[in-house]
């Protein structure tokens, strides 16, 4: 089922054009990073497809349709840092929100805190809390109601390597119970780790877009050595005319994607050429350097 859709948004401030033309398309259970670095357009765009903001170009849909008061009240959004009342417990300042946004029953309260991990500290005053556990008080609030989606901007900001884990096993949690969830990120890590997708914003372009894996196998190197690399290096030259070959520190390098991949064919035809190999390695390029490689001007 198609959660979001957005097509050729653009949008700018002044002369500042912070969009341009972006589309792309969110299904539901998948974890929708958008990753780009600081001033990309990422919070723009979940401003845009919030309605806080509005485009001067494109248009979006949320669960198929033009978006409507129905489906905002199927999404659930953290795009600043809350405040919460710091001498009211945990408990009670959500209370207070479901009563101001009439967002789900009073019976939620006790199951979205204990979905974050808070139950044991529902009654502390929120200004006991640590960071990560008012993200996660944040995280409860915008669960209020049962959401479909939830839309989170940089979820780990400002929290240490404890709050940084609590709050993306978290997230793996939500998905598993059927949300669908889509966050602005500028860390590499945190999107190869948490999302299943990813749309990579640059000065407001979008530059590629899909399943991480699939981003990610766009850079897979394999690494052969034989006795003599000149004739590996022609060898493979000759029957991977297309593929990007080169020879490099004693080793020959291969570009290919994943689905091309297979060690053990490999090996076979080069044996079966008169090569034997003493080196064939795969290696996988971390997104970092495929996300490099993209925004590099
Ligand atoms: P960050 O992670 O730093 O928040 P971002 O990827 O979320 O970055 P945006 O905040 O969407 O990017 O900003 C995109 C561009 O639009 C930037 O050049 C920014 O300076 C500009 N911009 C954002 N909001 C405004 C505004 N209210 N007025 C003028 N320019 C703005």
């Amino acid at each position: 089922m198609q959660i979001l859709e957005v097509e050729h948004l653009s949008k700018n401030y002044g002369r500042i054009q912070a969009l341009q033309g972006v589309s792309f398309e969110v299904k539901e259970g998948e974890i929708f990073g958008l990753l780009g670095p600081n001033g990309s357009g990422k919070t723009t765009l979940l401003g845009i497809v919030t309605s806080i903001l509005k485009a001067n170009k494109g248009t979006f849909s949320w669960f198929g349709v033009r978006a409507n008061t129905h489906s905002f009240k199927q999404i659930g959004t953290i795009l600043e840092t809350p405040n919460f009342y710091p001498h009211l417990s945990g408990y009670d300042n959500l209370a207070l929100r479901q009563k101001i946004h009439q967002r789900g029953s009073k019976n939620d309260i006790v199951e979205v805190l204990r979905l974050v991990g808070l139950s044991e500290r529902a009654k502390s005053p929120a200004k006991t809390y640590s960071l990560g556990m008012k993200q996660r008080l944040a995280i409860a609030a915008a669960l209020l109601g049962n959401p479909k989606v939830l839309i989170l901007d940089e979820p780990t900001n400002g929290l240490d390597p404890v709050g940084i884990a609590e709050i993306r096993n978290l997230i793996l949690e939500l998905r598993q119970r059927g949300l669908t969830i889509i966050l602005a990120s500028h860390l590499l890590d945190e999107v190869e780790k948490v999302c299943t997708h990813t749309a990579i914003l640059k000065k407001g372009e979008l530059l590629a877009c899909g399943k991480v894996e699939e981003i990610l196998s766009k850079g897979i190197t394999i690494e052969l050595a034989s006795e003599s690399l000149e004739k590996l290096h022609d060898f493979l030259q000759n029957r991977f005319p297309l593929v990007s070959i080169s020879k490099e520190n004693e080793v020959i390098k291969i570009q290919m994607s994943e689905n091309q991949v297979d060690l053990a064919e490999l090996n076979r035809i080069c044996f079966e050429a008169g090569i034997t190999l003493h080196h064939l390695a795969k290696r996988r390029k971390s997104l970092e350097s495929v996300f490099l490689e993209l925004t590099d001007n």
